[in-house]
């Protein structure tokens, strides 16, 4: 739908969570004239690319009362994308001229390197004068409306500020989610795991390779955390074992470059004398098995009356993952979309949300919104794909971006940035241990800095 000449209304909006979603939103709901405040659990901006030392209490993360550990990064970690592919488009993730030595210039840089980036981002648009930091957002409800409302839905907004111990209890015109997906893990079903003696854990409590020398290590899942771990660790373990469902029942490779990693298909089980049987017939002696396996989206703060669901890890029903059709605008989340880039979706996302509250763009109406809804639901059975790949993008991403660009009269993604991805995508399949420092792709790299240009100074 084309964007409208109707009166820009400003609202007063809430932002949960000051990660990379959260601050991209933060600036485009207060470019497009709205007041913002940003609630931020942690004491500065960055979400899961704070990393620290600290891991929860439980390795598995499954206890709801746990103190809550937000980031997933451990010590190795150096991004998966190429910094120009990822950074946001009018904020480009370039090595700036008179930058500090402690910055990490490679391409595929470290996690800091991205914490910094996010802290440049947050000062040059000033985000951080809009945030509460030290704030947890506790519920999230709809609130009763007033005469003067016009149809704004309102939401009630409890937080808990730490160190005063405040709780505040406020009215908010609009909501904007943007708490992060990647805190409460998934776990593999292992038949015979309750009376298995070993060590269970998951990837977000993973930090350091070191506390696994000499051990023996099973690894679930082919996620890019699972291939960096499994190769941080087997410099210290004795032994690693990498386990994951799709892979053919007799697969039993030994990984080229490794005296001690392996690949292997699904356990089949475990057993009381700590022993792993894999489909493919083989038992070892294990120590401990991380599970590699993801996360769940969790939104254990928000009220919606059965207006938004979490089902087999489908957020909904949400009109292109953002707006549940029974709230919209009012209510709106960012980041659903994974297997994406995702800081430039994250921006178009916010100026969509953005330019929608004010008025300037038009959604469908609530049943139109459904209908497209069921139908895409509808595609995605046919083809056989389930619940949980509802928000999974890979190439589908671009088209979606462009989409959005349409509705906020913005360009699309760049030509560079898409082919850019693609190729890594194929390196990083091919090369995982070399993907990071070696390349090919030097004339997108200067495409990219041509357009960098435009913004960087
Ligand atoms: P987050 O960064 O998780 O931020 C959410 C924020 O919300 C946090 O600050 C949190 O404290 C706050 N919050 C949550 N609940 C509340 C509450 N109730 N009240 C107040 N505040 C709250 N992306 C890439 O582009 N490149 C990569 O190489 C890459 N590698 C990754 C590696 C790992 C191990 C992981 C886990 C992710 C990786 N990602 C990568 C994806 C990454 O998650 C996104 O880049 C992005 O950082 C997500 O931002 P977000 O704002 O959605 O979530």
């Amino acid at each position: 739908m084309a964007p409208s000449l109707s009166p820009i209304r400003s609202h007063h909006v809430a932002v949960i969570g000051a990660g990379a979603a959260g601050l991209v939103a933060a600036r485009e709901l207060r470019r497009e004239g709205h007041s913002v405040v940003v609630f931020e659990r942690q004491k500065q901006v960055g979400g899961t690319w704070i990393y620290t030392d600290h891991v929860e209490p439980d390795p598995l993360s499954v206890d709801p009362t746990r103190p809550v550990v937000h980031s997933s990064v451990y010590g190795s970690l150096r991004t998966n994308l190429p910094r120009e592919c990822m950074g946001y488009r009018d904020f480009p993730f370039a090595i700036r001229s008179g930058v500090s030595e402690s910055r990490d210039p490679r391409r595929f840089p470290s996690h800091g390197e991205v914490l910094a980036y996010l802290q440049d981002f947050s000062k040059e648009f000033g985000i951080e004068e809009m945030i509460r930091f030290e704030t947890a957002v506790v519920r999230v409800s709809p609130a009763a409306k007033s005469d003067g409302d016009e149809g704004i839905g309102k939401w009630r907004i409890e937080s808990t500020e730490k160190e005063k111990k405040t709780h505040r209890d406020e009215i908010y015109d609009a909501v904007v989610v943007c708490n992060g997906h990647y805190i409460e893990p998934r776990l593999a079903e292992i038949p015979g795991i309750s009376s298995w003696p070993g060590k269970e854990m998951h990837s977000h409590n993973y930090r350091l390779p070191e506390p696994f020398k000499d051990q023996v290590v099973v690894l679930i899942g082919n996620s890019a955390s699972a291939v960096d771990i499994s190769r941080d660790i087997a410099g210290f373990a004795k032994e690693v074992h990498v386990a994951y469902r799709s892979n053919p029942a007799d697969t039993f490779i030994k990984q080229p470059g490794y005296s001690n990693l392996w690949m292997h298909s699904m356990i089949e089980r475990v057993h009381e004398d700590g022993s792993v049987v894999f489909q493919n017939g083989e038992t070892i002696l294990v120590d401990v098995i991380m599970h590699c396996t993801g996360y769940k989206y969790h939104f254990p703060f928000l009220e919606t009356n059965g207006n938004v669901t979490v089902d087999d890890n489908r957020v909904g029903p949400l009109y292109k993952d953002v707006f549940p059709p029974a709230l919209a605008p009012w209510l709106s989340f960012m980041g659903i979309p994974w297997k994406v880039v995702p800081f430039p979706l994250f921006e178009l996302q916010g100026k969509w949300i953005a330019g929608v509250l004010s008025g300037r763009i038009m959604l469908p109406s609530k049943e139109d919104m459904m209908g497209e809804i069921k139908s895409f639901y509808a595609t995605l059975e046919a083809q056989g794909i389930p619940k949980r790949y509802t928000h999974q993008m890979g190439n589908a991403q671009f088209e979606y971006n462009d989409w959005l660009a349409s509705q906020c009269g913005c360009s699309g993604t760049e030509e560079w940035r898409k082919e850019m991805y693609l190729t890594t995508g194929v390196r990083r399949r091919a090369h995982p241990e070399t993907y990071r420092d070696e390349w090919e792709d030097y004339h997108l790299v200067s495409q990219a800095y041509q357009d960098f240009s435009l913004y960087t100074h």
